[in-house]
C-alpha cells in the first residue's frame, strides 16, 4: 500500500511542478508581445501624509490584463520577465508612461506631484540604464524633481557600480527610494554611504504593529533613517491603529488600503480634484 501511495505521490509532485512550468511558459510567450498589443496599464497608489491623509505623491504600479489570462499580478508576472531579461523592455515602458502621465497632469493644472517608479535591479545594473533615464525625462519633459525611483537593498550587492549610478541619478535631481526595507540584504556600512532620500518600511513590519504596538523593529528602522537624514514612508498601513503608531514613532508618510489602493489613471485623477485632497506646500517641509 505505502508503495502506490508513493507513486502517487510522486506523479502527482510531478505534474503539479509541469503545470508549474506551462503556466510560466505562457506567461514569457505572452509578455514578449505585451507591450506592442498595448496591454500594460499604470495604476497608481496615493502616497500620504499621516495623520491628515493628504496627497503628497504616487507609486506607479504596473497592471497586465491579457485577453485570455486576464488580469495576471505584477507578484507573478515580474519574476518571470527578471528571469528572461524582458523586464529591461518592459521596466523602459513603465519609467515613460509614469513619466508621462505626471507631466501630462500637471500640464493640465494639477498641482505638481511626485511620482515612485519600480526600478528591478537587472534594470537598474543593465549597462544603458542612465542613459534610458536621461532620453526618457527629455522625451516626457519630467522635471526630474517630481521623480523617485524604488529600488530593493539587492543593489548593495555591488556596491561599486550601483553608487555610481546612485550618484549620477543623483546629480540629475531624482530621488532614490529603498523599497521593501528591512526584508532584504543590507550593510548598515552601505547604506549611509548611498544618496538615498528614503526608505520604505516593508508591509511585513506594518503588520507587526498589529500584534506589538512597541514592535522594536519597526522603531529601529525609523529611527535609523530619520537619523540618517532620510524620509520614512510606510507601506502597506491597513488600520488607523497602525497609522497612528507609526506616527508616534515618527514615521510621517505612509502608503495603504487604509487611504486607498493602487487605482487607474482616470481614478486618481478623480482623487486629485476632491477639495483638500492634495498636500499644501508640497516644496517646503513635507516632501524633501
Ligand atoms: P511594491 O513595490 O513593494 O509595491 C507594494 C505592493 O503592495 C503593491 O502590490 C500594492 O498594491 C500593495 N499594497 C499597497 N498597499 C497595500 C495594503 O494596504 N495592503 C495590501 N495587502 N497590499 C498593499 P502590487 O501592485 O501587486 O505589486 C507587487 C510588487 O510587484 C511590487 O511591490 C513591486 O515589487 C512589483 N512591481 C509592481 N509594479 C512594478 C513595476 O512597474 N516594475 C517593477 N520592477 N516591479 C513592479
Ligand atoms: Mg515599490
Ligand atoms: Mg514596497
Ligand atoms: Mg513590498
Amino acid at each position: 500500500v505505502s508503495k502506490e501511495k508513493g507513486k502517487n505521490g510522486y506523479s502527482f509532485f510531478n505534474a503539479e511542478l509541469s503545470q508549474e512550468k506551462s503556466r510560466k511558459m505562457t506567461i514569457e510567450n505572452a509578455l514578449k508581445k505585451a507591450i506592442q498589443r498595448d496591454q500594460f496599464i499604470l495604476y497608481y497608489q496615493p502616497k500620504v501624509v499621516l495623520g491628515t491623509r493628504k496627497i503628497i505623491g504616487m507609486e506607479a504600479l504596473l497592471r497586465w490584463r491579457h485577453p485570455d489570462l486576464g488580469w495576471v499580478s505584477p507578484v507573478e508576472f515580474i519574476p518571470v520577465a527578471e528571469e528572461t531579461g524582458q523586464i529591461v523592455a518592459i521596466g523602459e515602458w513603465v519609467l515613460e508612461e509614469a513619466c508621462r502621465q505626471n507631466k501630462q497632469w500637471q500640464d493640465a493644472g494639477y498641482p505638481p506631484l511626485n511620482i515612485s517608479v519600480n526600478v528591478s535591479v537587472l534594470q537598474f545594473k543593465h549597462g544603458k540604464f542612465l542613459e534610458t533615464v536621461e532620453r526618457i525625462l527629455g522625451k516626457t519633459g519630467l522635471d526630474t524633481r517630481y521623480l523617485e525611483l524604488e529600488i530593493t537593498e539587492s543593489i548593495m550587492q555591488n556596491i561599486k557600480e550601483s553608487k555610481k549610478i546612485l550618484v549620477s541619478l543623483q546629480q540629475m535631481g531624482i530621488k532614490i527610494s529603498i523599497d521593501d526595507f528591512g526584508t532584504g540584504y543590507s550593510s548598515l556600512h552601505v547604506l549611509q554611504k548611498l544618496p538615498i532620500d528614503t526608505l520604505k518600511i516593508d508591509k511585513s513590519f506594518v503588520d507587526e504593529l498589529d500584534i506589538d504596538e512597541l514592535n522594536p523593529m519597526v522603531k529601529a528602522i525609523i529611527d535609523l533613517g530619520l537619523n540618517l537624514d532620510m524620509t520614512l514612508v510606510a507601506e502597506g498601513i491597513e488600520s488607523e491603529n497602525q497609522m497612528n503608531v507609526l506616527i508616534e514613532h515618527g514615521c510621517t508618510i505612509g502608503q495603504g488600503y487604509l487611504f486607498s489602493k493602487p487605482v487607474a489613471p482616470e481614478d486618481f485623477e478623480g482623487l486629485m480634484q476632491i477639495p483638500g485632497m492634495l498636500a499644501e506646500e508640497l516644496e517646503h517641509g513635507i516632501v524633501r
